[in-house]
């Protein structure tokens, strides 16, 4: 099979229903025609093998992963997703790992009505990179700078649950549920776009939890030149986390990454309309701290001292 009928067999054929698609795959270039009143939003996110997935994985699960943390990087903008092209570097043209990929890339795609509009198709090590372009009203998106002193920080939902999964990758005799429950969190991400309009509406600041909460409100916090003051008690956890982790549970599910909730900030004048109005959406927001002048990332408990936490999280070069 050669890169053409490839494209022609298992990317060609994805369906959409996207009217701003004037043409897509088949040319030198896609063309889309960005509507009136509409800002266009734009964001590349690579997977690699051995690094973001095990080569052990279903194709369907790595492309539907992939997905999903490319929507995330839209809903944590607060735009919606609309497009994606996709560099895919294969080893070899696999008809049955092709068509696993195909269905689980369609069926995500499919999920969020996006157009895959074109991409490139080369040989070499396995790598996965997509980059999705999203709407949002103009002026509309939500940035990581805005975060002010006094501003609530505010979570989309429970964390830890993906860094569990990964933890427990090669243990053995664990609960095959809990097992089944952890990875699906982890192939398997819902990116948080139901939140858009209320982040356009009332969010200051807003990021994905892709490295672990630490180091994402840690970018808030730097892009926003303040700090943070946590509500260690008040952080939620997946309950899973608490039974594999105990007392660490806390931490961990702070420093661990791939949940893709949304971590955001409000004015404390907006509190009151932004939970109503997801509270009207059936979704909950999980107030966990406050933003402060003094820059760096505090925590406390109800009957514990204020510590100084590490902003650490998932980092591809240390040092
Ligand atoms: P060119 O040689 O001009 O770079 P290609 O032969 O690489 O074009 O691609 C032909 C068409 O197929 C283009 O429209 C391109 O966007 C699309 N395409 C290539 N690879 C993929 C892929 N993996 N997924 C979706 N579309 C693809
Ligand atoms: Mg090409």
């Amino acid at each position: 099979m050669n890169e053409f009928s490839l494209i022609d067999t298992w990317f060609k054929p994805i369906p959409h229903h996207r009217k701003e698609v004037v043409f897509g795959i088949g040319d030198d270039a896609a063309c889309l025609r960005v509507p009136p009143g509409m800002d266009l939003l734009v964001s590349t996110d690579t997977l690699v093998e051995g690094v973001h997935f095990l080569p052990s994985w279903r194709p369907y699960d790595i492309a539907y992963r992939a997905v999903m943390v490319n929507v995330s990087d839209m809903a944590a903008m607060g735009a919606s997703p609309c497009w994606v092209s996709l560099a895919l570097t294969l080893e070899a043209a696999d008809e049955s790992w092709l068509a696993d990929f195909s269905l689980g890339l369609s069926r995500a795609l499919t999920q969020y009505n996006i157009a895959l509009i074109g991409g490139d198709t080369t040989r070499g090590p396995l790598s996965i990179t997509l980059t999705i372009h999203g709407l949002a009203p103009t002026g509309r998106a939500v940035r990581r700078q805005g975060a002010k002193p006094q501003d609530k920080i505010y979570l989309s939902g429970a964390l830890g649950a993906a860094a569990q999964a990964v933890a427990l990758l090669d243990a053995q005799g664990i609960d095959p549920a809990d097992h089944a429950l952890l990875m699906k969190a982890l192939l398997h991400p819902t990116p948080r776009v139901d939140l858009n309009e209320a982040l356009q509406a009332y969010a200051t600041a807003a990021i994905d939890i892709s490295d672990g909460l630490a180091a994402d409100l840690g970018h808030i916090c730097k892009a926003s030149q303040v700090g943070a003051l946590l509500s260690l008690d008040s952080i939620p956890i997946h309950p899973l986390v608490r039974t594999y982790q105990g007392e660490q549970a806390v931490l961990f599910a702070m420093s661990g990454g791939d949940d893709y909730e949304l971590c955001f900030t409000v004015s404390p004048l907006n509190e009151a309309s932004l939970l109503e109005h997801l509270a009207h959406l059936g979704l909950t927001g999980y107030c966990i701290g406050v933003i402060e002048a003094t820059p760096g990332l505090r925590g406390q408990t109800a009957d514990g001292p204020c510590l100084l936490l590490e902003e650490k999280g998932y980092c591809h070069f240390k040092g």
